[in-house]
């Protein structure tokens, strides 16, 4: 019987999820839907001073949001691979360092970070330009660690690497990769202060979970040959691997965290007013391509569909404005409850929503609906309408001073305080009957009307405008 397939999303809880992050835990959500597994959350909380409070709340939270619900986590673990988060995991590390010592397959280092990098400045001077450790520590009798340890230093372990291996694997995404053990050097596997390093502790929790399949960024593809030597000493099943490319801005560089251009935190784009369903989708295409022309998917779809061997190999581009059309065509697909509940805390910045009835919520929401990218957007529109201010430019000047906009504005006035109602219909007679009193047509009409009404020549419809404020407030702005 073929292995259960399980498939994990490890972040450091070093801040909030990244897109790159969301991306890792996604592909990985869908693998393992697709083939009925298993995907669990793990936090890889070993670099303390790193660590951010709150990361690995909002982490998990943001995923939930997208729809991507681990099996197993810290909050819904399983007793069988309890527990998720690394710092409670230091005793199983410690026995595994140790029977790697017993084995010869690691020893204690009592090298200083001042002999490390004296040891680093020699082998440049010899022309080496990947200084790699000198194994000065691979052979101490038990007097000489003796004597270290009088000295005051406390040991790190290091991995004792098979000298010129050979290590290849297939990789999901790349197809084969090769290195030689001979360019890594022997590496760290626990520090001094008892932590184990990210390379060693993830091959533990990798083995002890029964992750069958690896996928994970770039960035960890030259860490790969350093898990897989602990594997083969352990005599343990290595995964499958895959790496995912980097994602590039529109530059085609690598995204950085620190690049403020680009929002890349989930978080960023949740206050945004950003739906779940967009960005999930948006994600999906990052890096994936599916089988047919089509561009929108629903998680559940995709939970169908995804096949690991269109993951793309080459980097993927970060498309803001694609982001940004594919969440209005979200936004538009949306029915009237699930909009105004997802529009309602943006028409909060602007007006007390306690005041409003929710069919006038939403039909203030409803006049931006099709025009906003994101929730947030419809703040900037909806506020000069409560807020009046007359915009000053030569065109308005030109049409301020028209002879015929005292007479539009007198007539207008007239028709609206004798209307019945403000309806859509109304307005629109009401428009007609006042370009006929005045025999002005066209801009000259309306022109006049929307900047005593909201002091701006664009904006939403004017008959949506008049129902929205209501005849008092026109009147009343009209007046001034
Ligand atoms: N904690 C690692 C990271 O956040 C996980 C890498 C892996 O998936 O092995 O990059």
């Amino acid at each position: 019987m073929d292995k259960k397939v399980r498939v994990r999303y490890a972040p450091s809880p070093t801040g909030f999820l990244h897109i790159g992050g969301a991306r890792s835990a996604l592909f990985n959500y869908l693998y393992a839907k697709r083939n009925n597994g298993d995907f669990v959350f793990r936090i890889e909380d070993t670099d303390i001073e790193r660590n951010v409070k709150g990361g690995e709340e909002s982490q998990l939270n943001d995923l939930v949001w997208l729809g991507i619900v681990p099996d197993e986590s810290p909050l819904n673990p399983n007793p069988k691979f309890a527990p998720y988060r690394q710092m409670e995991r230091l005793d199983m590390y410690h026995k595994y360092a140790k029977w790697l010592i017993d084995q010869g397959y690691a020893y204690e280092c009592y090298c200083t970070e001042e002999e490390l990098d004296a040891s680093r400045e020699e082998q440049y001077a010899r022309g080496i330009n990947a200084p790699k450790y000198d194994r000065h520590c691979v052979h101490l009798s038990e007097e000489e660690k003796e004597k270290y340890r009088k000295e005051g230093r406390k040991p790190c372990i290091r991995l004792k690497l098979e000298d010129h291996l050979t290590i290849s694997f297939d990789d999901m995404i790349r197809g084969k990769v090769t290195f030689n053990n001979d360019d890594i050097g022997d590496w760290v596997i626990m520090k001094s202060n008892g932590i184990p390093t990210y390379n060693f502790a993830v091959v533990i929790d990798d083995h002890m979970m029964e992750i069958t399949h690896v996928l994970r960024g770039e960035e960890h593809l030259s860490n790969t040959p350093k898990q897989i030597q602990l594997y083969k000493y352990f005599g343990w099943e290595v995964p499958t691997f895959g790496h995912m490319t980097i994602i590039v801005n529109e530059n085609g560089k690598k995204l950085s965290k620190r690049d403020n251009n680009i929002l890349q935190f989930m978080s960023q784009y949740r206050e945004l007013g950003y739906l779940p369903e967009a960005i999930f989708n948006f994600i999906l295409l990052l890096g994936w391509t599916p089988n047919e022309e089509r561009e929108m998917f629903t998680l559940d779809e995709a939970k169908q569909i995804f096949d690991p061997s269109r993951m793309s190999a080459s980097p993927s581009m970060f498309d803001q404005h694609k982001l940004n059309w594919m969440n209005a065509q979200y936004i538009r697909k949306l029915n009237d409850e699930d909009y105004l509940v997802f529009i309602k805390p943006y028409l909060a910045k602007v007006v007390d929503v306690n005041n409003y009835s929710d069919e006038q919520l939403l039909f203030m929401a409803n006049m931006f609906k099709n025009e906003i990218l994101y929730g947030a957007q419809i703040v900037d529109l909806l506020k000069p309408l409560f807020d009046y201010h007359l915009e000053e430019n030569e065109e308005i000047k030109e049409i301020l001073n028209l002879d015929s906009t005292p007479i539009v504005l007198k007539s207008f006035e007239k028709h609206l305080s004798d209307a019945q109602n403000l309806e859509v219909d109304t307005m629109k007679q009401l428009f007609k009957d006042v370009g006929a009193e005045t025999g002005v047509k066209g801009k000259l009409l309306y022109m006049p009307i929307r900047l005593m009404i909201t002091g701006q020549m664009h904006g939403a419809e004017l008959v949506n405008i008049i129902k929205l404020l209501g005849k008092e407030e026109i009147l009343r702005r009209l007046n001034k």
